[in-house]
């Protein structure tokens, strides 16, 4: 049967981007969906300093435009829409999107995740007017103010010693009485006398007039609040994977696809790659080389339907 794309990538971050300059390059028909800009989180990191092959750091949105410009030299074809359902009749995956219906062999789901909300009150009132989930985007606002980062990961360390740059007045708390991020990355917050790091310390609320102006904490092991001005509060508490288009593919525990070692789900034809799917490390050159498998694979199976594969 005639397909309108030999694959079909939704999502056009660094797995999804990564993913398409491969099957371009292999000759395959391939079409990326992307309701946005290409890019994916690469857009919002400032300086992109640990890809390898970059010594000096490099703006992730530019490092994105590298991307796509190189999948694009190679034929990679690109939508800007939105994917709407995934189905399959026998070898043949049909998309339906926001500008039309597409057929393929194969789809590679390269979607990524998306903040996850600390769910307090003023959290949703004070969003872009002093709550932000991306520091490069807004921290410059409140340069030389008080600002609040919660979390305790990678990104948290990561934004908290970016706004340190801009301001000797970040606190960052912590539920637990330790980071959860890689060591150098903690040390670098720990070691930066502009920010302050509470630990079994928990958000409350947000407070504020027009814009916030400060927060109630807990110290979660004697159970005291107590209140605090504030500028502005980063929140870096993970992700949720964006998964809704396929609700019946296999997840682990967190909502992460799961895949064999070849990328491909329980679904033949089907693969994820990148932020979206269950891995122990989610960084940007995990989810590019990701996706360089996936293709690599679902090329296979292109050649096998096609009856043109090697033997
Ligand atoms: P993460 O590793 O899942 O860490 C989330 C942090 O937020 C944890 O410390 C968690 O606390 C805390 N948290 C979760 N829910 C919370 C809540 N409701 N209230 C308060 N705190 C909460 O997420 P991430 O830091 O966004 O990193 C995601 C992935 O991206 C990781 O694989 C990471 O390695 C990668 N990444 C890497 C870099 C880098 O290498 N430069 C930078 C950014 C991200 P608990 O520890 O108590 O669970």
């Amino acid at each position: 049967m005639q397909v309108d794309k030999d694959l079909i990538i939704i999502g056009g971050g660094a797995a999804g981007l990564s993913a398409a300059q491969y099957a371009a390059r292999a000759n395959l028909d391939v079409l990326v969906i992307e309701e946005m800009a290409a890019g994916g989180q690469c857009l919002i990191i400032g300086d992109l300093e640990n890809y390898p092959g970059f010594p000096e750091p490099i703006n992730g949105a530019e490092f994105a435009m590298l991307l796509e410009k190189q999948a694009k030299n190679f034929g990679a074809n690109f939508l800007i829409g939105t994917a709407k359902s995934i189905a399959k009749e026998g070898d043949i995956y049909t998309i339906e999107t926001s500008k039309g219906t597409y057929t393929t062999y194969a789809v590679i789901l390269t979607t990524g995740a998306q903040h996850r909300k600390i769910n307090v009150p003023g959290e949703k009132e004070f969003a872009g007017r002093g709550v932000s989930y991306c520091a490069t985007c807004d921290g410059p606002f409140f340069k030389n103010k008080k600002m609040l980062v919660v979390g305790g990961g990678d990104a948290a360390c990561d934004e908290a010693s970016f706004l340190a740059n801009l301001t000797d007045k970040v606190i960052m708390i912590h539920r637990r009485d330790k980071l959860r991020a890689q060591r150098s990355l903690a040390e670098r917050v720990t070691k930066n006398p502009n920010i302050e790091v509470r630990y079994n310390t928990e958000i409350r609320e947000i407070k504020g007039g027009m814009k916030v102006e400060g927060v109630v904490l807990e110290d979660n092991t004697s159970g005291e609040t107590y209140e605090e001005e504030m500028d502005a509060v980063f929140v870096f508490i993970g992700s949720i994977p964006q998964t809704s288009l396929v609700p019946d593919v296999k997840k682990d525990e967190a909502g992460y696809i799961v895949t064999d070692q070849n990328m491909e789900t329980e679904n033949p034809g089907l693969y994820a790659a990148g932020d979206v799917r269950s891995s122990p490390f989610r960084q940007l050159v995990v989810a590019a080389g990701e996706g360089a498998i996936a293709t690599h694979c679902a090329s296979q199976r292109i050649d096998a339907i096609k009856g043109e594969a090697y033997e």
